[in-house]
């Protein structure tokens, strides 16, 4: 389940690492996969000299964290999707990092109010739609996905995985509960299928002519088109970015946040700093067609070739807090059912 990648430093010695080393070095569990963070932990390393060990996780994070407490090695946690941000706010198991470099890289609502996590890269989730029965000129909102003229055209995953879950959030911040609860309700009516698989499921069934749109994260068309069976999945499908009528576009982030143990806290914060740094977004934004936080960064060359990001600006840590109100609702209107 774990994978240890190591540089400079034995793979031993992240095992063992107990009390406060004086050793130059960061540690960080990952729950991105390593191909997306090594190149950016690596470039890290050649400039500074400061070796990184990483720890990929596919779960568990919060336990082990918890379970090693004061005596845990890890400096750095890194993640996708604001719930396991948050998640490891509310279990106690980070602390604040007070940081200028931090404050005037990252854009507010790209980090928490309290410094407990930052946002480094930033997904849209948008409407795949397909090229051959869809004109974008038909999706202009998210409100709009539960009007009846997408009777029976609508694709997506489930509406309690994490990334509907934000989104409904999100419909709640900009109407109230009243009105995404009834939202819901008429996507749910216009769902071709019951939800189920991921994103990139959703477009293969566009592909397959099931349905004509889906809902789904922009990196995804990166990674489809990358992959020789995905592909013509991809190419059936344009992506159509809408909008909340008060609002912009619904993002989501990976972030990182510093653990309360960080033994290596200092060493860490330059991680950070890197990580942040315009050097590091643009490897990030190229490696995974993810949209760097600092707007100043150019993104890369296929997310380039999309429609222009005007991100919806609420803070990312209020979505987080209306999460049990959105999964409530979904499961009110027994969505995937
Ligand atoms: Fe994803």
């Amino acid at each position: 389940m774990l994978k240890v990648v190591h540089y400079g430093l034995s793979a031993l010695l992240l095992a063992t690492a107990a009390a406060p080393s004086v050793a130059q070095e960061v540690n960080v569990y990952s729950y991105r996969q390593p191909e997306l963070i090594d190149p950016i932990l690596h470039a890290f390393t050649e400039k500074t000299g400061i070796p990184v060990n990483s720890v990929y996780m596919a779960e568990g994070m919060v336990e082990r964290l918890k379970a090693e407490g004061a005596r845990s090695p890890a400096d750095l946690v890194m993640t996708v999707d604001i719930s396991r941000l948050a998640e490891l706010v509310n279990a106690g198991v980070t602390q604040p990092v007070d940081d200028a470099v931090l404050d005037q890289q990252i854009p507010e609502f790209y980090r928490d109010p309290n410094n407990q996590w930052f946002g480094l890269t930033s997904r849209a989730r948008v409407i795949y739609a397909s090229k051959d029965r869809v004109d974008p000129s038909e999706i202009t909102t998210y409100e709009d996905l539960a009007s009846p003229k997408w009777k029976g055209r609508i694709c997506t995953r489930a509406g309690t995985d994490a990334y509907n879950v934000a989104l409904v959030a999100a419909m709640i911040h900009h109407h109230g509960e009243e009105y995404t609860k009834t939202w819901l309700s008429g996507l749910k009516d216009n769902l071709a299928k019951k939800p189920q698989g991921n994103d990139r499921s959703q477009v293969k069934s566009i592909w397959a002519g099931e349905c004509d749109i889906s809902i789904g994260n922009t990196y995804y068309m990166g990674l489809m088109l990358k992959d020789p069976e995905q592909k013509q999945w991809a190419e059936s499908v344009q992506l159509v970015f809408p909008v909340f009528e008060d609002g912009g576009t619904h993002v989501n982030v990976s972030g990182v946040a510093m653990t309360k143990a960080a033994p290596h806290r200092e060493d860490a914060v330059k991680l950070l700093e890197f990580l942040a740094s315009d050097e590091a977004q643009a490897l990030y934004a190229e490696l995974n067609n993810e949209y760097p936080v600092d707007p100043s960064v150019p993104v890369s060359a296929l997310v380039a070739s999309w429609p222009t990001l005007t991100p919806d600006d609420v803070n990312l840590a209020e979505l987080a807090a209306l999460r049990p109100d959105a999964l409530r609702l979904v499961e009110e209107v027994d969505f995937d059912g």
